[in-house]
Formats: structure tokens, C-alpha cells, sequence
């Protein structure tokens, strides 16, 4: 914290007024409201919650137009709406350093139930949102209601699927990947990203985000409940993996140092835990999170301690289309999608949790699929497609530890995609060791129908793929079944659409796979 004479000279730097109340307290008067951004909150555990916020002045300046200033900010959360009762309170700096963000890792509260936030700088206060705590470890749960969003390309659509999903009140929002996009790209527009370039400094990456969070109905639905989220690609740059980007123009180094300023902007921009925050290009977002003893939720990385790609184009690197007879080096034993420490600690994790259900939230597909019509099979090089042997070693690892009920949740494919998960998806009779629901993009747009309809006889495992809808999965879990709503926007041209249930299906305590009702 500042002492109060280096407090008012910050804030004389601002150029704030300097007509200070009588009381102790100094109030700066901000220029405008700095909480245009909005606040969040998220990962919960039964005593605790992580609340953020980002003051601002002007989003799209890089700096926030705050300038070199520390800023003290006090939150507060209560148990009621009108912060009656206050569970507990306190203060932080917002420093130019970290954009003027805030984490704070409240810690302290009581289990399963909802509380309020709100945050006060100078003479400023953030609207209350709403959050809440997780149920105590091995607690009986009778339900959780969780919505899967990823993909929210800021030209290409309105948020208008948040509206369904705050109306659906859920518990929790797993967000999987692509909250931004580096470059700008698609048809059919309805706005434009701040800058027309593609993203590349710190700057760049701040302004992006601070440009993607200022849409109403994206800071709704994170005033709603908390959120759990991981990256893809595009939070950096399309295709990358590790510390490789897709073309082969930029140096590793020069690489890295985008990766450092894409994951710190990140950081600065999401209701993450500061245990989460970057070491340079290094960030550690894989974690898990209990909710009673009804679920467990394993949130995965499946970026940053990737092998390569297997078998690029000539001249180019990152995802293709390859034949797996031609692409033989796509089986390598040696080749990994979480890396071998995120591997080690994702057994660890899942062989000791007694949960009822255990949810994989991760970026891309994890289900085969064979996108050559007939005979011999074509595999996405990006996806777990891409990494046959990792696949492998996790579907087994899930088989022979028995881990009670695995469901895996995804994004990346701009579409709908239901399927059963096996050890060998060409065997017919390989048994079935989960489900896997990857929900449709929030706005991006994705391939054709047409381009996936042939390919459905080749993936006969693969119960539902739809590409037409933008939208989200709804979640419900109870001890006895899982039941997911595929729910399809009308459009994303307009920003108060209608949303409907495309399909719905069922997985049953002690039934691996998913079963359309
Ligand atoms: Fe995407
Ligand atoms: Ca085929």
C-alpha cells in the first residue's frame, strides 16, 4: 500500500483533483468511470474466490490512459446484495506495471453459497456482481449448472449467447480457449477490432483485451458467477505450439518475448488466481477444482508444452490436414499434448479423485476424426488428432484407474461436436471410457455443414456434429446423470437473438458415453 503523501502525489501526477474531503480517506476523482471494464470473478474453492478488476481510463490506449500511477483499490464482498453484511474486505494496489488490474485471492468464507462484490477507487465504485463459493471438499451436492463458452471472435458476432447463458443462472462458466483473437479475419462483420494489425507487443495485447471486455454482455456474464478458463491458440497467435508460432518467419526468441506479452495482457485480463501469474513466457494455468463430491474439474494447457505439429506443408508451419499412412511420425510415442509434467500431474490429479464426475475442461477436440470420405483416414494435426499416442496414454489411463465418470469439454471447432471417447476409435467393439461435448464458438464462424456431413459415416463414434449454430452448452450434473443442451443461436448479426436447444443428451452415473434423448 502507499502512505498517503506518495497516495496524493500519484494522484497529483494524474492530474486529479486535488479537492480532497475532510475525512482521512483521500477520494480521487477519476476523469471517467475506471471500471468500464467491468469486474469478475473466479475459481472457486469452499472457503475461497479470486475477484478482479482493470481501472481504466481509456481501454484502447495501451497504458489505459492512467498512466505511470500506482492506484490503491478496496473490494468487499458480502453476503447479501446490498452489502449489509460484509464477509470480508480490503485493499490493493493497481499497479501500471500489471495495467492496473487487481487479483485478489479472497480467502475466509463460508462454502456453497452466493455472495456480492464490489470494488472502490477515489471517488469511484464498481457495479456489485455476484459470485459464489464452491461446495466443502467430499460434500453431498445435489446439482451444479455450468455453461461451456469458447471462440468469441469481437467482428465477427454480438455476445448475445451470454444473455441465454446469465438468464440460465448458472454456477459457473468454463470458458475454453480463443476469448480474443490476434488478428482480425472472417465475414460479415458487425464491428471492428481496435487496430486493424495483427496483435504483437504488450500494447497490442492490452488493447485487444481491454477492447473484447468492453462489451456489455460479455462483463454481464462475468458479474453473473465465476468462471474457470483456459487458452487456445488465437490468446497468442493461430496455431502456435510451445515456442513455435505457425510461420516460420519469426525467431524463437523474438517468439517468446510475443508469447511473454500475450500471456501477461491474459493475466492482466482474467479472474486468475496470482499463484497464475507469468514468469515471462512462462504461465502455469493447468490446474483442478472440486465442487463437493460431485465433481471434479481438471483444467488442461494443451498449448504451451506441445510437441510440434506433425508433417507441415512445405514453407509452412503449424496444422494441416495429413494422411496418417503418409504422416507416420504423427504415432510417435515420444510426441505430447500436455507435455510429460502436465501428464505426470493429470494422472496424479485424476487417479486420487474420489468424485462423482470428473470433467476434463480443455481447448480442442479430443475424439478422433477422419476427415477423408471412405477408405484411409486424414487427421487435423492440431487437435488430439495430432498426437495420437498422448491421446492414447490418457484414455487408457482413464480405463485401467477406473476414474469414475469422465466427460471431456472443449472448444476450438467453431461447432458442435458430441462423441463417445474409446482407447481405439477404428475398433468397433473398443468399449466406450467417456463422453466428450465440444461446444459450438460464441461468435466465430466455422466450416461449412456441407464440408462435415460425408465425413459422418468414417466417425461413426462422433454422435452429433453441427456446424450451423453459434452458441454454448448447458451444463447440468446431478449424482445420477450429466444432461448437456446444445443451445443454438438464431444468429450473432443482431445482439438480442433468440437461442434455442439444438439437441440434448444424457450420460448416466456408471455409463460412459453420451445418449441423445
Ligand atoms: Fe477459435
Ligand atoms: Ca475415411
Amino acid at each position: 500500500m502507499l502512505d498517503r503523501r506518495a497516495f496524493l502525489s500519484a494522484l497529483a501526477a494524474l492530474g486529479f483533483s486535488r479537492a480532497l474531503p475532510a475525512c482521512s480517506q483521500p477520494r480521487a476523482r477519476f476523469p471517467s468511470d475506471p471500471f468500464k471494464l467491468g469486474v469478475a470473478s473466479g475459481y472457486p474453492t469452499p472457503e475461497g474466490i479470486v475477484l478482479w478488476t482493470r481501472l481504466v481510463a481509456d481501454p484502447l490506449q495501451p497504458d489505459g490512459g492512467l498512466g505511470p500511477a500506482t492506484i490503491p483499490v478496496r473490494w468487499e464482498i458480502a453476503r447479501d446484495e446490498r452489502f449489509a453484511s460484509i464477509a470480508a474486505s480490503g485493499a490493493a494496489d493497481a499497479s501500471p506495471e500489471w495495467a492496473h488490474s487487481v487479483h485478489v485471492d479472497v480467502r475466509g468464507l463460508e462454502p456453497d453459497r452466493w455472495y456480492w462484490y464490489r470494488f472502490t477507487a477515489g471517488d469511484a465504485q464498481s457495479a456489485p456482481a455476484r459470485t459464489r463459493t464452491a461446495p466443502a471438499a467430499n460434500a453431498p451436492v445435489d446439482r451444479l449448472k455450468f455453461a461451456v463458452a469458447s471462440c468469441q471472435q469481437f467482428e465477427q458476432g454480438w455476445y448475445g449467447a451470454y444473455r441465454h447463458i446469465v438468464a440460465d443462472s448458472p454456477d459457473l462458466i468454463a470458458f475454453l480457449g480463443d476469448y480474443i483473437y490476434e488478428s482480425s479475419w472472417g465475414k460479415d462483420h458487425v464491428r471492428k477490432h481496435d487496430r486493424a494489425n495483427e496483435a504483437m507487443t504488450l500494447d497490442d495485447y492490452r488493447s485487444r483485451h481491454a477492447h473484447y471486455k468492453s462489451d456489455a454482455d460479455l462483463q454481464a456474464a462475468h458479474a453473473a458467477c465465476p468462471w474457470i478458463l483456459t487458452w487456445d491458440d488465437h490468446e497468442v497467435v493461430n496455431d502456435y505450439a510451445d515456442d513455435r508460432p505457425i510461420d516460420g518467419g519469426m525467431p524463437k526468441e523474438q517468439f517468446l518475448a510475443r508469447r511473454a506479452a500475450a500471456y501477461r495482457a491474459y493475466y492482466e485480463h482474467m479472474p486468475l488466481p496470482a499463484g497464475m501469474r507469468p514468469d515471462g513466457p512462462r504461465m502455469r494455468i493447468y490446474t483442478q477444482l472440486g465442487w463437493g463430491a460431485l465433481a471434479r474439474f481438471f483444467v488442461l494447457d494443451d498449448r504451451q508444452y506441445r510437441s510440434y505439429q506433425a508433417c507441415p506443408q512445405p514453407g509452412r508451419r503449424g496444422a494441416g490436414s495429413v494422411d496418417v499412412e503418409v504422416c507416420t511420425r504423427i504415432f510417435a510415442e515420444t510426441r505430447s499434448m500436455l507435455g510429460r509434467a502436465q501428464e505426470r500431474w493429470l494422472e496424479g490429479a485424476l487417479g486420487d479423485s474420489g468424485a462423482g464426475w470428473n470433467v476434463l475442461a480443455q481447448q480442442t477436440r479430443i475424439a478422433q476424426f477422419d476427415e477423408l470420405p471412405g477408405a484411409g483416414r486424414r487427421a487435423w494435426t492440431d487437435s488430439w488428432d495430432g498426437y495420437p499416442a498422448a491421446r492414447k496414454r490418457l484414455l487408457d489411463f482413464i480405463a485401467k484407474r477406473r476414474v469414475a465418470n469422465p466427460v471431456a469439454i472443449g472448444g476450438d471447432v467453431h461447432s458442435f461436436n458430441v462423441a463417445e471417447l474409446k482407447r481405439d476409435f477404428d475398433d468397433p467393439s473398443s468399449p466406450v471410457v467417456g463422453a466428450e461435448f465440444v461446444g459450438t464458438s460464441i461468435t466465430s464462424q466455422g466450416w461449412p455443414q456441407e464440408r462435415f456431413d460425408p465425413l459422418l459415416p468414417d466417425n461413426p463414434h462422433m454422435k452429433l456434429l453441427d456446424s450451423r449454430y453459434r452458441g454454448y452448452v448447458r451444463m447440468e450434473l446431478t449424482p445420477k446423470a450429466l444432461r448437456a443442451d446444445l443451445r443454438a443461436m438464431e444468429t450473432v448479426q443482431t445482439r438480442d437473438a433468440a437461442c434455442r436447444t439444438l439437441a440434448t443428451f444424457l450420460v448416466e452415473d456408471g455409463k460412459p458415453g453420451p445418449q441423445r434423448v
